[in-house]
Parts: C-alpha cells; structure tokens; sequence
C-alpha cells in the first residue's frame, strides 16, 4: 500500500476508529480522510453518496457503528438494528459506486449462535439461534457481512470481513448503563476503591466466559489484514484465551486496590454463556495479539483518558 494512498475511517470518533487512526499514523500513511457524524450523517444515502464524489477514497476502514453493552443492545433494539443497517449499506454501496480498491468491514463476535460450539470458528456464522440481548446488532453485522460477500461474488469488489472479540481501550464508553463490562467494572471499582465503599456491584451471575482484546491489537490486526489479506472468508480477531465474570472481577478488584465485597445482581441478564473466538485463521496469516489483559488493564488505568471519562456522563 502507497503512504499516499487515501483512506477513508469511518468512525475515527469511536474507540475502535481513533485506534485505527493512531497505527495508519504511526505507520506512515499521511493523507487519512475522517467526518464527524455532525458533519456527515452515514445513515444519509445522499450524504454518503455526496461525501464519496468529493473525496473519492482509496480504502475505506468501516469502523462506525452503534455500539454499546449489553444493556443498551436490549434496550435501544430498533436504533441498533436501523442505524447499522443504514451506516454499512450506504458506505458499501459507495464503495463499490466509486471503485474503492479494499473496503474492511468491522463485524463482531456477537454475530455467531449463542450456543456456538467453542472455541467459534469463523464457519459457525449462521448454524444456530442468536443470542436475543443483542439479535438486532448482530443481525445488522451479519447483514453487513454478507453485504460484502455479495458485492465481492457480484462485482468482484475487494472487500474483507474482520470480526473482533469484546474490546477494551482508550476513548472507551464508561456510562454505566450503556458500556461494556469491562469499562463498566473499571469504572466501579475504581471510584468504590475511592470512596472505601462496602460494596460493588456486579451484573448477573459472574459465570458468563468472555475474551478481551485491546483495541490497539485490533488496529494492528486490520493493518496487516489490509495488507495480507484479500480473502471472501471472515478472519476472528482475539487472543483466544477467556476468563469469567467473576474471575474479571476479581482481577478488576486487584488492580484498583479495591478490598471490598463484591455483589452479583441476578435481575440484570448474563447474555450468551460464552464467546471464545477460534483465531487460527487469523494466526494462520501471520497475527498474533500482543497486549495481555492484565497488562493493557494496567494501561487503561494508568492512562489520564478513563479517568476524565468517569465525570458524570
Ligand atoms: P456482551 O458481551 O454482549 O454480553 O456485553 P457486555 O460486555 O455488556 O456484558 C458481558 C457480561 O458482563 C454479561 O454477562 C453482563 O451481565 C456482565 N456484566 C457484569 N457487570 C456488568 C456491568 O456493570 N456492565 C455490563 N455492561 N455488563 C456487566
């Protein structure tokens, strides 16, 4: 790829896109192309349409989206499902409009059956029922997949999959209602530790498996693979190791100082019992995660970026 060549990210806002735009700088590529979503809308089709005349990209990184936890995918079911479906329609169909030479779609590991068998390979998209607290996201980034196959089979378009496990990292999202956990319990544990509070709260059982990855391992992972990689396949992005709930808890709890109790509330839902992606495809083109949970724990907390977050959102 020329350092010249121009890159759209969409999303550069979002903890996911900045990530992308810090390894594409520190890489070298200079002539990066960014709109806020005050400045375009990418659920407007003629906005979109309009945006891709002017600047004419090169390669587009997708990375905008409606995110969010557990509890905001339950709840926000109808803005997850439309606004997704919208953003990736109007950029792919752009794409494919004005000749963009590599289009990388972000999916999720939320779009395989809830009860995949683990670790989940990329060929279990689609062999089972979903998990229903978040169905809507994952059935807009299986639309978005499958949208890429298609203008891939049909046009011949070269545009890859890319589907990473739960991330964490700077310019994460640390409201409490509508974060992940892992900010979430960054977050609690740190203020309880600050306050010598009695307790925290933890939501669900604490038995549910997950797999964290920092986004900066993601950011690299999409370089190599927009370099790499110009595979129809959907390649997992992890570190294919998992812990529980309570054993994130527990570790969340060791790094803040936190000595309190810890309280599971079983009215808020576990969502799927596990999510391990299967990473040998992406081994097999050459990545490996670098950054270690404890490790790039240690660095969000240490990072003035979280703290600043946690005033009241
Ligand atoms: P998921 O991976 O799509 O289920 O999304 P989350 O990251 O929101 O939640 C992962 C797991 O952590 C679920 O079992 C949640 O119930 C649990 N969890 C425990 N405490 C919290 C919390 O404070 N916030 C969130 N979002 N999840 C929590």
């Amino acid at each position: 790829m020329d350092y010249n060549a121009k890159i759209y990210v969409a999303g550069h806002r979002g903890m996911v896109g900045a990530a992308l735009v810090r390894r594409l700088r520190r890489a070298g590529f200079n002539n990066l192309v960014v709109r806020t979503s005050a400045e375009l809308d990418l659920r407007n089709q003629a906005a979109v349409a309009d945006f891709f005349a002017d600047e004419q990209p090169e390669y587009v990184l997708l990375a905008a989206a409606r995110v969010g936890g557990i509890h905001a995918n339950n709840t926000f079911r109808a803005d997850f499902l439309y606004d997704n479906l919208m953003i990736q329609s109007n950029v792919v169909q752009q794409s494919h409009v004005h000749g963009v030479r590599k289009l990388l779609f972000l999916g999720s590991s939320c779009i395989y059956p809830r009860l995949a068998p683990q670790p989940i390979r990329e060929e279990h998209l689609l062999t089972g029922p979903l998990e229903p607290t978040n169905e809507p996201y994952a059935i807009a980034k299986i639309a978005g997949l499958k949208l890429c196959e298609a203008y891939r089979s049909q046009h011949g378009s070269n545009f890859i999959t890319v589907m990473p496990t739960n991330l964490y990292g700077p310019g994460d999202n640390y409201n409490l209602e509508t974060s992940h956990v892992l900010p979430a319990l960054l977050r609690k544990f740190s203020e309880a530790a600050a306050q010598a509070a009695p307790a925290v709260t933890v939501w669900g059982t604490g038995t549910p498996r997950r797999e964290f990855l920092h986004v900066d391992d993601l950011a690299d992972a999409c370089l190599h693979l927009l370099r790499h990689y110009d595979g129809a396949q959907p390649v997992n992005v992890g570190t294919g190791k998992d812990i529980t709930i309570q054993e994130l808890a527990d570790l969340v709890a060791e790094l803040t100082g936190y000595p309190g109790e810890v309280v599971f509330d079983f009215a808020r839902p576990d969502g799927t019992p596990r999510k391990l992606l299967d990473v040998s495809r992406l081994h097999g083109l050459g990545w490996h995660h670098r950054i270690g949970l404890r490790e790039g724990l240690q660095q969000v907390l240490t990072s003035a970026d979280w703290l600043h977050a946690t005033q009241p959102v």
